[in-house]
């Protein structure tokens, strides 16, 4: 190795860029009145992102005041029906912003500010932004109360760090590590091998080879050639909690040295997504297990990883033992270590053959066509070269051939354009139709807009898609109206099967009226009490209206 490229190699796998050019000097105090404990960490695994944030348990319950826990500003509210639900941003002084997830309310004037711009509106979602005078708060100020709204299954703070204006997460854990206990060592579940196409061969297969980890090491030992490379799947835990977390550094040395290492320091907000790179998406996608990649695909530019020359990809060239050890540590230094041996044994590397396979390059503009069928991948949305087996399926609906783009699934960075031809004998009017994937656990609805017998459709997956259509409207069903009045709150559940709600109003005497959504319990709720209506007989008009135009409407009457 010259002395420039080992230079380069030293560099690249020492220091994984680290997103804090912030001084280290700035300190956080704890945003809750009580011990910390967290039922999740920085940087966690979760479906197409990281973890932005750290969850603070709150003791069981919602209503826990929460604390500024630097001076500044309140600078945003957000309501939605999923995800954060009801949220606050803080801008700090000290250059960093901190968020607020999942709250049960806001402070009174916040919630003032959200309730006339969602009666502007006519609608519950609201992103609204006030200025630096409007509401300033000094370090240990109440700034709002924790809770369970949005996408959040028991009552938790949900609590972000940001920095370059929000657009970049910088781990919390750094803050917060005194207040929190962890002698706990990270665990080790298992290792998989997988050989790279063409490239290499694993127990004389050309599949991936997963071992089980028990007592940080592998039994057996695996037998390759050629060009492989190292997946892991690990967690982590801490004390007095029976959560598990994600770990903050992986590295991988193979005979001692240093091939690939991780760090969850922070990232980029735009690049969330990279998480279907590193990891072993299809997987996760069939089987809900998450394997970190100790080795980089080509279009994946994670500042966090960082590996040698090889993209952390294995050369098993010899007839001998490679030592294989991983070093795994959490936030607070704790460390397992796993070792297990590759033995390099001569075999033959088969080189795939399907002669009807497309071979994709990553860094070019791809056009797969196909009878009633065109896919386009823009450059850079492949994370690797691929080679893609199209097949057609049996149609379950009819409308349009069903092409299953690869045997699997493949993620992309962003999202690829896919074309289906309608047939043309049905009559119906076209923006009922819609591209759905089809999965084995039933059909999701993509969406499409149609144009000149075609449906065209963004998708994030190459995976199995279809033409479906929709006419039905969506179901909306009262619960327990008797209670309404008694209880102060009108409730709906409502779903849609098709291609989903888009959009709702609510209107009593003939003016808009504010319900609330909540994707996670699929009700509809209107707070009587909060928006003051008198006492006394109400004409209630709800419609609920999906993505194809199907709508419902409800006409009742309200005895409050
Ligand atoms: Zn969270």
């Amino acid at each position: 190795m010259s002395i420039i490229l080992f230079i380069i190699f030293i560099l690249s796998v020492a220091a994984p860029s680290s997103v804090l050019a912030q001084s280290d000097s700035i300190t956080f105090s704890s945003p809750l009145n009580f011990g910390l404990l967290l039922s999740g960490n920085f940087g966690e695994l979760r479906s197409n992102h990281f973890h932005a944030g750290i969850d603070f348990k709150t003791q069981g319950a919602v209503g826990r005041p929460i604390l500024a826990p630097a001076d500044g500003y309140i600078s945003r509210a957000t309501v939605t029906a999923g995800g954060y639900g009801r949220a606050i941003y803080v801008t700090h002084d000290n250059g960093y912003m901190t968020v607020y997830g999942h709250l049960d309310s806001f402070l009174k004037p916040i919630a003032e500010r959200v309730r006339e711009q969602q009666y502007n509106d006519g609608y519950f979602v609201v992103d609204v932004s006030f200025e630096k005078d409007e509401y300033p708060v000094s370090c240990g100020d109440v700034i709002a109360f924790a809770g369970n709204s949005g996408y959040s299954f028991g009552p938790h703070l949900h609590f972000e760090v940001r920095a370059n204006g929000g657009t970049q997460l910088v781990s919390p854990m750094r803050f917060y590590l005194e207040r929190l206990t962890d002698t706990k060592s990270p665990r080790v579940q298992a290792v998989a091998l997988t050989p790279r196409e063409g490239e290499g061969v694993v127990e004389g297969g050309a599949s991936t080879v997963t071992r089980k980890v028990i007592h940080s090491s592998v039994r057996d030992t695996l037998q390759a050639w050629g060009r492989v490379g190292l997946s892991v799947q690990c967690d982590d835990i801490m004390d007095n909690t029976s959560n598990k977390y994600g770990v903050y550094s992986i590295e991988l040395y193979v005979d001692d040295s240093l091939r690939f290492s991780s760090r969850m320091d922070g990232y980029a907000l735009a690049d969330t997504r990279l998480i279907n790179a590193w990891s072993d998406y299809e997987r996760f996608f069939e089987k809900g297990e998450w394997f970190l990649r100790s080795y980089i695909l080509e279009n994946n530019p994670l500042p966090l990883l960082a590996a040698d020359r090889n993209r952390g990809w294995i050369d098993i060239d010899e007839e001998r033992i490679y030592n294989v050890k991983y070093r795994i540590a959490d936030f607070h230094g704790n460390t397992t270590f796993c070792k297990f041996a590759i033995e390099g044994r001569r075999d033959s590397i088969s080189q795939p053959c399907d002669s009807t396979a497309h071979y994709l390059y990553w860094f070019i503009n791809n056009t797969v066509a196909y009878e009633g069928m065109r896919l386009d991948i823009p450059s850079g949305q492949l994370f690797a070269n691929t080679t893609l087996a199209v097949q057609e399926q049996p149609s379950r609906y009819g409308i349009s051939r069903c092409y299953n783009l690869n045997s699997a699934v493949v993620p992309l960075r962003k999202e690829a354009r896919i074309s289906l031809q309608v047939n043309g004998t049905s009559g119906l009017d076209p923006s009922k139709y819609y591209i759905c994937r089809v999965g084995k656990k039933g059909s999701v609805a993509v969406g499409g807009e149609y144009k000149d017998g075609w449906i065209t459709a963004n998708i994030p997956l190459l995976a199995t898609y279809e033409v479906a259509v929709d006419t039905v409207p969506p179901a909306v069903k009262p619960i327990a109206p008797k209670n309404w009045g008694r209880n102060g709150q009108i409730v709906f559940s409502i779903g849609d099967k098709g291609r989903g709600i888009k959009t709702f109003k609510g209107l009593l005497d003939g003016k808009f009226i504010l319900f609330e959504y909540s994707s996670k319990s699929g009700r509809l709720t209107c707070n009587m009490r909060r928006e003051n209506v008198k006492r006394g007989k109400h004409q209630l008009h709800l419609t609920v209206t999906d993505n194809a135009g199907n709508s419902t409407t409800i006409e009742r009457t309200i005895i409050y």
